[in-house]
Protein backbone atom coordinates (compact mmCIF):
# COMPACT_ATOMS: atom_id res chain seq x y z
CA UNK A 1 0.00 0.00 0.00
CA UNK A 2 1.10 3.64 -0.42
CA UNK A 3 0.98 6.74 1.81
CA UNK A 4 -1.08 9.44 2.09
CA UNK A 5 1.46 11.19 -0.89
CA UNK A 6 -1.21 11.30 -3.74
CA UNK A 7 -2.11 14.42 -4.61
CA UNK A 8 -5.45 15.75 -3.76
CA UNK A 9 -6.60 16.69 -7.29
CA UNK A 10 -8.79 15.26 -9.45
CA UNK A 11 -6.77 14.29 -12.41
CA UNK A 12 -5.73 11.03 -11.89
CA UNK A 13 -2.24 10.43 -12.37
CA UNK A 14 -2.31 7.91 -15.50
CA UNK A 15 0.36 5.34 -16.31
CA UNK A 16 1.16 4.89 -19.52
CA UNK A 17 0.06 1.26 -20.00
CA UNK A 18 1.33 -1.45 -22.88
CA UNK A 19 0.05 -4.57 -21.72
CA UNK A 20 -2.62 -6.29 -21.23
CA UNK A 21 -1.55 -7.42 -17.91
CA UNK A 22 -0.66 -3.91 -16.72
CA UNK A 23 -4.36 -2.66 -18.24
CA UNK A 24 -6.33 -5.32 -16.18
CA UNK A 25 -4.31 -5.04 -12.89
CA UNK A 26 -5.49 -0.75 -13.06
CA UNK A 27 -8.79 -1.62 -14.16
CA UNK A 28 -9.07 -3.87 -11.69
CA UNK A 29 -7.68 -1.48 -8.66
CA UNK A 30 -9.91 0.77 -10.57
CA UNK A 31 -13.18 -1.22 -10.14
CA UNK A 32 -12.84 -2.32 -6.90
CA UNK A 33 -12.40 1.10 -5.48
CA UNK A 34 -15.36 1.87 -7.21
CA UNK A 35 -17.80 -0.89 -5.91
CA UNK A 36 -16.48 -0.20 -2.40
CA UNK A 37 -17.04 3.75 -2.76
CA UNK A 38 -20.68 2.96 -4.15
CA UNK A 39 -21.39 0.53 -1.23
CA UNK A 40 -20.25 2.60 1.20
CA UNK A 41 -22.37 5.71 -0.08
CA UNK A 42 -25.46 3.31 -0.41
CA UNK A 43 -24.73 2.90 3.33
CA UNK A 44 -24.35 6.28 4.22
CA UNK A 45 -27.89 7.09 1.94
CA UNK A 46 -29.81 4.68 3.96
CA UNK A 47 -28.45 6.24 7.39
CA UNK A 48 -30.00 9.02 5.67
CA UNK A 49 -33.08 7.78 5.35
CA UNK A 50 -32.96 8.29 2.04
CA UNK A 51 -33.89 5.12 0.52
CA UNK A 52 -34.06 6.82 -3.26
CA UNK A 53 -30.84 7.73 -3.46
CA UNK A 54 -28.81 4.19 -1.40
CA UNK A 55 -30.83 2.36 -4.28
CA UNK A 56 -29.26 3.78 -6.68
CA UNK A 57 -25.60 3.91 -5.04
CA UNK A 58 -26.43 -0.04 -4.66
CA UNK A 59 -27.08 -0.38 -8.28
CA UNK A 60 -23.91 1.18 -8.83
CA UNK A 61 -22.27 -1.35 -6.56
CA UNK A 62 -23.39 -4.42 -8.51
CA UNK A 63 -22.55 -2.34 -11.81
CA UNK A 64 -19.31 -2.41 -10.53
CA UNK A 65 -18.65 -5.56 -8.77
CA UNK A 66 -19.85 -6.66 -12.91
CA UNK A 67 -16.68 -5.23 -13.91
CA UNK A 68 -14.52 -6.73 -11.32
CA UNK A 69 -15.86 -9.67 -11.80
CA UNK A 70 -15.17 -9.86 -15.71
CA UNK A 71 -11.83 -7.97 -14.91
CA UNK A 72 -10.92 -11.16 -12.97
CA UNK A 73 -11.99 -13.67 -15.51
CA UNK A 74 -9.95 -11.66 -17.80
CA UNK A 75 -7.02 -12.30 -16.07
CA UNK A 76 -7.55 -16.05 -15.26
CA UNK A 77 -8.01 -16.58 -18.82
CA UNK A 78 -5.05 -14.90 -20.28
CA UNK A 79 -2.67 -17.05 -17.27
CA UNK A 80 -1.25 -13.79 -16.25
CA UNK A 81 1.17 -15.17 -13.23
CA UNK A 82 2.59 -11.30 -12.46
CA UNK A 83 0.46 -8.49 -12.50
CA UNK A 84 1.79 -5.08 -11.23
CA UNK A 85 0.73 -3.46 -7.73
CA UNK A 86 -1.77 -0.71 -8.91
CA UNK A 87 -3.80 1.57 -7.03
CA UNK A 88 -6.28 3.90 -7.69
CA UNK A 89 -7.96 5.92 -4.97
CA UNK A 90 -11.51 8.23 -5.16
CA UNK A 91 -11.25 11.73 -5.08
CA UNK A 92 -13.45 13.79 -2.73
CA UNK A 93 -15.52 16.80 -2.90
CA UNK A 94 -12.92 19.61 -2.72
CA UNK A 95 -16.03 22.19 -1.35
CA UNK A 96 -17.34 19.87 1.30
CA UNK A 97 -16.46 18.89 4.83
CA UNK A 98 -12.36 18.89 5.60
CA UNK A 99 -11.59 15.27 6.36
CA UNK A 100 -7.40 13.67 6.12
CA UNK A 101 -8.25 11.93 3.40
CA UNK A 102 -10.43 13.64 0.53
CA UNK A 103 -11.86 9.87 -0.03
CA UNK A 104 -13.24 9.68 3.35
CA UNK A 105 -17.00 10.41 3.43
CA UNK A 106 -18.48 12.63 5.54
CA UNK A 107 -21.53 11.73 7.41
CA UNK A 108 -23.00 14.45 7.05
CA UNK A 109 -23.30 14.45 3.11
CA UNK A 110 -26.12 15.48 1.19
CA UNK A 111 -27.89 12.90 -1.49
CA UNK A 112 -26.70 16.12 -4.23
CA UNK A 113 -22.70 15.83 -2.53
CA UNK A 114 -22.90 12.18 -2.76
CA UNK A 115 -23.83 12.14 -6.30
CA UNK A 116 -21.47 14.89 -7.02
CA UNK A 117 -18.98 12.92 -5.46
CA UNK A 118 -20.23 9.86 -7.86
CA UNK A 119 -20.14 12.25 -10.62
CA UNK A 120 -16.92 13.47 -10.01
CA UNK A 121 -15.21 9.95 -9.93
CA UNK A 122 -17.08 8.50 -12.84
CA UNK A 123 -15.27 11.29 -15.09
CA UNK A 124 -12.28 10.74 -13.64
CA UNK A 125 -12.43 7.06 -14.22
CA UNK A 126 -13.65 7.71 -17.93
CA UNK A 127 -10.57 9.90 -18.62
CA UNK A 128 -8.53 7.59 -16.97
CA UNK A 129 -9.06 5.16 -19.45
CA UNK A 130 -9.77 7.16 -22.18
CA UNK A 131 -5.62 8.49 -21.65
CA UNK A 132 -4.72 5.35 -21.72
CA UNK A 133 -6.30 4.29 -25.09
CA UNK A 134 -5.17 6.92 -26.49
CA UNK A 135 -1.65 7.02 -25.39
CA UNK A 136 -0.77 3.40 -25.65
CA UNK A 137 1.29 1.67 -28.21
CA UNK A 138 -0.38 -1.56 -28.07
CA UNK A 139 -3.07 -2.37 -30.17
CA UNK A 140 -5.21 -4.90 -27.52
CA UNK A 141 -4.56 -2.54 -24.85
CA UNK A 142 -6.62 0.30 -27.03
CA UNK A 143 -9.12 -1.59 -27.82
CA UNK A 144 -10.05 -2.75 -24.38
CA UNK A 145 -9.15 0.15 -22.33
CA UNK A 146 -11.64 2.33 -25.19
CA UNK A 147 -14.05 -0.71 -24.33
CA UNK A 148 -13.83 0.34 -20.68
CA UNK A 149 -13.39 4.18 -21.05
CA UNK A 150 -17.27 3.64 -23.00
CA UNK A 151 -18.79 1.92 -20.00
CA UNK A 152 -17.21 4.66 -17.99
CA UNK A 153 -18.95 7.46 -20.07
CA UNK A 154 -22.22 5.17 -19.81
CA UNK A 155 -21.95 5.89 -15.42
CA UNK A 156 -21.21 9.27 -16.03
CA UNK A 157 -24.86 9.86 -18.03
CA UNK A 158 -26.36 7.47 -15.44
CA UNK A 159 -25.29 9.76 -12.26
CA UNK A 160 -26.18 12.63 -14.47
CA UNK A 161 -29.79 11.56 -15.29
CA UNK A 162 -30.19 10.69 -11.07
CA UNK A 163 -28.47 14.03 -10.38
CA UNK A 164 -32.09 15.57 -11.81
CA UNK A 165 -34.15 14.69 -9.15
CA UNK A 166 -31.97 16.42 -6.78
CA UNK A 167 -31.21 20.04 -8.53
CA UNK A 168 -31.03 21.95 -5.15
CA UNK A 169 -29.21 21.03 -1.60
CA UNK A 170 -30.98 20.78 1.24
CA UNK A 171 -31.71 23.66 3.45
CA UNK A 172 -28.92 23.47 5.52
CA UNK A 173 -25.93 23.52 2.95
CA UNK A 174 -24.68 26.67 1.34
CA UNK A 175 -27.10 27.25 -1.75
CA UNK A 176 -25.26 26.97 -5.11
CA UNK A 177 -26.12 26.25 -8.75
CA UNK A 178 -22.76 25.86 -9.59
CA UNK A 179 -20.87 24.52 -7.58
CA UNK A 180 -17.09 25.11 -8.37
CA UNK A 181 -15.67 21.30 -7.80
CA UNK A 182 -16.66 20.18 -11.50
CA UNK A 183 -13.99 21.49 -13.43
CA UNK A 184 -13.38 21.15 -16.98
ZN1 LIG B 1 -17.93 3.48 -13.24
Amino acid sequence: MSNTTEPKLPRPEIPRLDSIGDLLAYALALEVEATERYAELAELMATHNNRDVAESFRKMARVEQLHVDEIRKRIEQSRLTELPTAHFRWVGLTSGPESTDPADLHYLMTPRQALELALINEKRAHQYYDTIATSTTDPEVKALAAEFAEEEKEHVALVEAWMKKYPETEDDWDRDDDPPILQD
